[in-house]
């Protein structure tokens, strides 16, 4: 009876040992962790791709630019060549050349603007890029304390399943197949222990009969109570 007791004890803890690996918290935080980070991850993919499409815009802008200057000085040479001296010819090429000088005012100006732009991006990118980094490498980190400890638990757990296998060979078979029916009824907890008087399980008080069978120490003697195994 002791070895079942201590048999039940190491069960015990080997049941509380799995448990608490299962519903380890670390878990949760990593899980919650690696969704942040796919999920900044996916920020910043969608910033490159704004990134791109500024500086392509910024690119076509520029082309425009430099056209409608280049508009802008052909024409005004025009003016000035000699080539017509027709005054209403030339107040119309005056007013093209102007024209296309405010154009390609408006499109520096525009430029500027996407360039700035574009840099705060980079900056902004740079920030969050760093950020990143360091919460993939802290997330690493802890990944890795993590699948220490499970390794060390899991190794605990084995050697607590190796000396409780071998304890398995020790006890009766008789007994051990009664032990498991009535595990059914009361998980890993079927065998009780007398303390005093009483069922160290149900705390009820065991009849005088039932302690004198107890100590007599043939066969085995049942709780009044509960029904769990007795032993002293
Ligand atoms: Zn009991």
């Amino acid at each position: 009876m002791e070895k079942l007791w201590e048999w039940q004890q190491l069960r015990q803890q080997y049941w509380r040992k799995q448990e608490s690996l299962k519903k380890n918290p670390a878990v949760i935080a990593l899980r919650k962790e690696k969704q942040e980070i796919a999920e900044a991850e996916l920020v910043l993919k969608e910033q490159e791709e704004k990134l791109g499409k500024l500086q392509g815009r910024a690119r076509k802008v520029g082309d425009q630019h430099r056209e409608t200057a280049d508009k802008a000085k052909r024409l005004e040479a025009k003016l000035y060549a000699g080539e017509t001296n027709n005054p209403k010819d030339l107040l119309s090429i005056q007013h093209q050349v102007e024209t296309f000088q405010e154009e390609a005012a408006r499109l520096a100006e525009e430029k500027a603007r996407l360039i700035a732009e574009i840099t705060r991006l980079q900056q902004e990118m740079a920030v969050y890029r760093r950020h990143l980094k360091e919460r993939r490498e802290s997330y690493r980190e802890k990944l890795a304390i993590y699948n220490r400890e499970k390794e060390q638990a899991e190794l605990q757990l084995a050697i607590l399943m190796g000396q409780i296998m071998e304890l398995t060979e020790e006890i009766p078979l008789e007994i051990l197949a009664h032990y498991q029916e009535l595990e059914q009824r009361f998980p890993q907890s079927a065998l009780a222990r007398l303390e005093g008087k009483m069922c160290s399980a149900c705390r009820v008080e065991i009849s005088a009969l039932a302690i004198r069978e107890l100590k007599k120490g043939q066969g085995l003697v049942h709780c009044e109570n509960c029904g769990r195994i007795l032993f002293r």
